[in-house]
């Protein structure tokens, strides 16, 4: 199989595409002694935003044992999506990353043993978010110490629930939005209330009346369901390979810890639960514990490699 590279001039998603040809004969030290074989590896794109989930797809040319990736440190395996045929992994580029090259480390045991690393290039870009004034009561900004101390309380549950996550895929399809409604604030904007700065925006809030209904962006298993301090009513779902979206300040909950819910199944309605300003959903994803702006999530994470996407063809 050949991945053929046609470069657009729009710059469209599956941009970057790096194909490995032959490097198993030359780690054997026997180069033109071994049939050549074709690796073909690609990055979702070769320049992302800070806030972005990168997607690497590896199509292996002989039985794989294992393939891991190092990013900033953190070993993410590729895991088989089964549907596709590749083995995948999902990151996320920090919100706060600096602009500029980065290095990431790909290693591949194949089922004989033999052993692959190979190192690619990503170019974090530039962004400069914007900035978001915003007014509540000054009871829900300066929190006393029981808040604060519920506040951890809660933090800390949360980390247990989300630390031992299974790997393999729970989804097939394209993630979906939860709810219809337009966004009112995006990911990444500096938040600023009542005139003190603070954490960035973590998610996507969402246009949503109380009471309308939410549903679960991609296939998972509810980890958990909880009402904070700050985000509310708050549902999480795994959908494995390192992917958690959650859904904050709900009126209702209707799924429960370890249920499985399909695609566009309902988990709640929205409400203005926690600290919120009023009726709306904020969406939020988190990969391998970055969290990103799901929209770009949304772009990659039912889309197979070169199939219905501009700018790359695969032929035999
Ligand atoms: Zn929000």
């Amino acid at each position: 199989m050949i991945l053929k590279k046609k470069f657009s001039a729009s710059r469209c998603f599956w941009l970057s595409c790096l194909t490995l040809i032959g490097i198993f004969a030359l780690s054997a030290g026997k180069a033109g002694a071994a049939p050549v074989e074709e690796w073909t590896l690609s990055l979702n794109e070769s320049q992302l935003f800070p806030g972005a989930v990168a997607r690497v797809d590896l199509v292996p040319a002989r039985a794989v044992s294992s393939a891991v990736l190092l990013w900033k440190g953190v070993p993410i395996p590729l895991v088989s999506l089964s549907w596709q045929g590749s083995l995948t992994a999902f990151f996320g580029i920090p919100r706060n990353e600096l602009p500029g090259s980065q290095t990431i480390e790909l290693a591949v045991t194949a089922l004989d043993g033999k052993v692959l690393n190979h190192s690619f290039p990503l170019v974090v870009l530039a962004k400069d978010y914007p900035v978001q004034q915003l007014t509540l009561p000054e009871s829900k900004v300066s929190l006393d110490q029981a808040s604060l101390d519920r506040h951890h309380r809660e933090q800390e549950a949360l980390k247990a629930a989300l630390a031992d996550l299974r790997r393999a895929p729970l989804w097939q399809e394209q993630f979906v939005m939860p709810v219809s409604g337009k966004v009112l604030s995006p990911f990444g904007v500096q938040r600023v209330l009542n005139g003190k700065p603070r954490n960035s925006h973590s998610g996507l809030d969402l246009r949503a009346p109380l009471g309308q209904p939410v549903v679960a962006s991609a296939a998972g298993e509810v980890v958990l369901t909880a009402d904070h301090f700050f985000s509310g009513k708050s549902v999480y779902i795994n959908h494995g390979m390192g992917i958690v979206t959650m859904y904050f300040h709900l009126a209702e909950i209707s799924v429960s810890p370890g249920e499985k819910v399909a695609t566009g199944q309902m988990i709640g309605k929205a409400g203005s639960t926690g600290r919120s300003t009023g009726p709306h959903l904020h969406w939020g994803v988190r990969v391998h514990d970055c969290m990103v702006d799901p929209l770009t999530l949304l772009a990659v994470a039912g889309t197979a490699p070169g199939e219905g996407v501009s700018g790359v063809s695969i032929r035999d």
